[in-house]
């Protein structure tokens, strides 16, 4: 089947960032046209992603992505691009924060997951587009937050497709600095997870909630990014043991 998404093209994609106030230069466009590339050939052998075609990628990823970046600067009150260092969590195949990189050169961004053929893919394109300022952990977010290196070290936290609220706030809470965000991208009706997250938010120090609803382009979905504000530190207690926050969320 032919899908609208299919016929999404790179000049779509750099009028699209444009008109939303991120425009690109040609370098920036060659490396999102290479990273697709990459993605669609590194596909065939490692499970990456659903969506294949190169339209569905710009547009069901890249400019997915990319809504964080008026969500996280009105959030911030930041005049400029740097809103960093950023963690995305769960990154999978870069989602969203290797798409952040590329639209904002000079941010800081490490990206975890816990899959090592998806960690390899991300170093594979860090090196493939010389970027400095990544780092790629192979590893779950509960580790990263026995670390002082991580521990409340990042102004936002993101985590796109990965768990339900509550786990997500649970494992984000040690890893976002006083002061800073966590930004969980969720589908059209995130209200019933946010009502389950309540008591997990409150316990590892967020203190407010902001939701932002944005619609892709082609009618390609409804979607909204969930921000948590991070006002106090949180108790060493949290996470928990590693799968625990899965296995009994706090609700
Ligand atoms: N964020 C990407 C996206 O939007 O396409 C990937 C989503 S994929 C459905 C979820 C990813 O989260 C997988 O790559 C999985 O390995 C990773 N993951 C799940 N739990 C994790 C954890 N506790 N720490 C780090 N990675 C995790």
């Amino acid at each position: 089947m032919n899908e609208a998404h299919e016929e999404f093209a790179i000049g779509d994609f750099e009028k699209h960032c444009e008109v939303r106030g991120f425009s690109l230069t040609g370098m920036q466009i060659d490396q999102f046209v290479r990273y697709a590339h990459g993605l669609q050939k590194w596909n065939d052998r490692v499970n990456l992603t659903a969506i294949v075609d190169f339209g569905g990628i710009l547009l069901k990823h890249f400019v997915d992505c990319l809504e964080l970046i008026p969500v996280m600067q009105s959030l911030s009150g930041v005049e400029g691009l740097t809103v960093g260092p950023l963690l995305d969590f769960g990154t999978g195949a870069g989602f969203p924060g290797l798409v952040l990189k590329l639209a904002i050169p000079d941010l800081s961004v490490t990206l975890c997951d816990s899959l090592r053929k998806r960690t390899d893919f991300l170093e594979h394109v860090v090196d493939d587009l010389a970027l400095s300022d990544v780092t790629v952990i192979h590893g779950r977010a509960e580790e990263l937050a026995s670390h002082r290196e991580y521990r409340e070290q990042f102004l936002q936290v993101v985590a796109r497709a990965v768990a339900r609220l509550s786990v997500l706030a649970e494992l984000a809470g040690p890893l976002v600095d006083v002061g800073g965000f966590f930004h969980a991208m969720k589908g059209p009706s995130p209200e019933t997870e946010m009502d389950d997250a309540r008591i997990a938010m409150e316990r590892v120090g967020f203190s407010h909630t902001v939701v932002n609803r944005y619609s892709l382009p082609l009618n390609a979905g409804d979607h909204t990014v969930v921000s948590l504000y991070k006002d106090r530190h949180t108790s060493n207690r949290f996470p928990r043991k590693m799968g625990d926050a899965q296995r009994s969320p706090l609700v």
